[in-house]
């Protein structure tokens, strides 16, 4: 299928194919044409399977046309739970929307000047994209007017729902037209977002796209464990020194940590940075573009400062500290494997942790190789179970990662190339067949 058998007006059509996209992604294939019918829709999709032009096309395509109604206020509204993931979304828009020229843009997220947001929403506005928060406080001093809004666009609204903000959503989505269209992206549409999605929305459309199915390349995944803090330092000065990455994000579960591992790996001549919630949005902003740039090559970041990077050069993703929640896996390992390209996604769990790594497996639906380095393997290994690693008792695997796409190199193997140094565990007892392709999976 070709973007031209979507129903796209030409402008459009024309700025994917500059911006290097060929054909739509299954999302795009499905949502698209749904929602340029008019449709509610309801779309169980993973941030990398191309969401994003999935609502945005059909958003770009309305506004392709000039309102015939008066007012300043926007036409399109799309709520995001970070302050990164909605200045993606509207430098998306401005990509697939550039000859649109008439069109005006604005994102009202926490953390940037309000003069600017109040200057932007003080002339007719097309296109807002907001975090809940942001746009309560725009709403409460009645600086917002919904009464054009044709389309709402809930992205991410599990998240959302995560992040406490269903309240602002609710009062949110009262304060808009009943006439409106409704398109709620969520990364599942079970429990409490079904429930909120059914309330919000009339007759909608499902479309659930497969966890796999996605427009990235391909993420090899592994999986290290290790003894302690200090043994996880150890592996991650591995796959740095070896991994040959050009960029790579560290996740870490807390924002102190992120400093002090950033401080650390500079301090060893790294060009690396943290990311978290605490920074000044400016400053957060100004890292984001250095990474784009290719000013950092190592970020450390939280899972909320980290949703939204879209930065195709990212080789590497390590999983310092374990997700919270295991939909997280999802969104860091994603971080990779964009725009077409490979990555590799390793992630480091202390044995005793083996719980929360089998919880990951379970939401997956998958299992992640779990491989180790030699000489620095864990003496400690987690005990057995349904879902445990095979191999010898007590032993390690000694398949070497044929795939070629191991992350790392060991110098005792006196291989340098990718993936000559990973060894990987024999197959899982009860498990599918761990080829090394076996934990592999499009991006997203
Ligand atoms: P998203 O899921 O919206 O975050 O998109 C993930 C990545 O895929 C982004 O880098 C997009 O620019 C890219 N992308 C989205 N749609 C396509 C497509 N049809 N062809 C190629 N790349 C795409």
């Amino acid at each position: 299928m070709q973007f031209r058998d979507l129903g796209l007006p030409a402008t459009i059509t024309r700025a994917l194919e500059e911006a290097g996209y060929t054909e739509p992604t299954s999302v795009q294939a499905e949502a698209v044409p749904a929602a340029l019918a008019g449709r509610d829709l309801l779309v169980s999709a993973q941030t990398g399977s191309g969401k994003t032009a999935a609502f945005l096309l059909p958003a770009l395509t309305k506004l392709s046309e000039r309102s015939t109604m008066r007012g300043n206020g926007p036409r399109v509204l799309v709520l995001t739970p970070t302050r990164e993931l909605a200045q993606q979304v509207e430098k998306n828009a401005q990509v697939y929307g550039k000859d649109l020229r008439w069109m005006r843009t604005a994102c009202l997220v926490g953390g940037s000047s309000f003069g600017f947001q109040i200057r932007a929403l003080s002339r007719p506005i097309d296109l807002v994209v907001a975090t809940p928060g942001r746009l309560m406080d725009h709403m409460r001093s009645g600086r917002i007017d919904f009464s054009r809004l044709e389309m709402l666009v809930l992205d991410e609204a599990d998240r959302m729902l995560d992040m406490g903000f269903i309240d602002d959503i609710e009062a949110i989505v009262k304060a808009t037209p009943e006439t409106r269209q409704t398109v709620l992206f969520s990364a599942t549409l079970d429990g409490i977002v079904g429930k909120m999605a059914e309330r919000m929305t009339r007759e909608p459309q499902r479309i659930e796209i497969a966890r796999t199915e996605t427009s990235g390349g391909t993420i090899e995944e592994h999986l290290l464990y290790a003894d302690d803090l200090n043994h996880k330092h150890r592996l991650l000065d591995h796959i740095l020194k070896e991994s040959g990455f050009d960029q790579c994000v560290i996740f870490s579960a807390t924002k102190a940590y992120t400093e002090e591992l950033a401080d650390k790996l500079s301090d060893q001549g790294y060009s690396a940075a943290c990311l978290h919630g605490d920074m000044p949005q400016s400053w957060r902003n100004r890292t984001l573009n250095d990474l784009r740039r290719g000013r950092i090559k190592i970020l450390v970041a939280t899972d909320v400062a980290a949703r939204g990077i879209d930065v195709p050069t990212i080789t590497h993703v390590v999983n310092f500290d374990l997700p919270k929640q295991a939909e997280d896996y999802v969104h860091r390992i994603g971080r990779t494997g964009r725009a077409g390209r490979d990555g590799t996604a390793i992630t480091l769990a202390e044995s005793k942790e083996f719980h929360k790594v089998r919880r990951i497996e379970q939401y997956l639906k998958r299992q992640i190789v779990e491989g180790v380095i030699e000489g620095m393997e864990p003496t400690r290994r987690p005990p057995k179970g349904p879902r445990r690693t095979g191999g010898k008792p007590g032993g390690y695997g000694n398949n070497r990662n044929a795939s070629g796409n191991g992350y790392g190199r060991d110098r005792r193997e006196g291989g340098y190339g990718r993936g000559e140094g990973y060894q990987k565990r024999g197959p899982r007892r009860d498990g599918p067949s761990s080829s090394p392709r076996s934990s592999s999976h499009r991006a997203d």
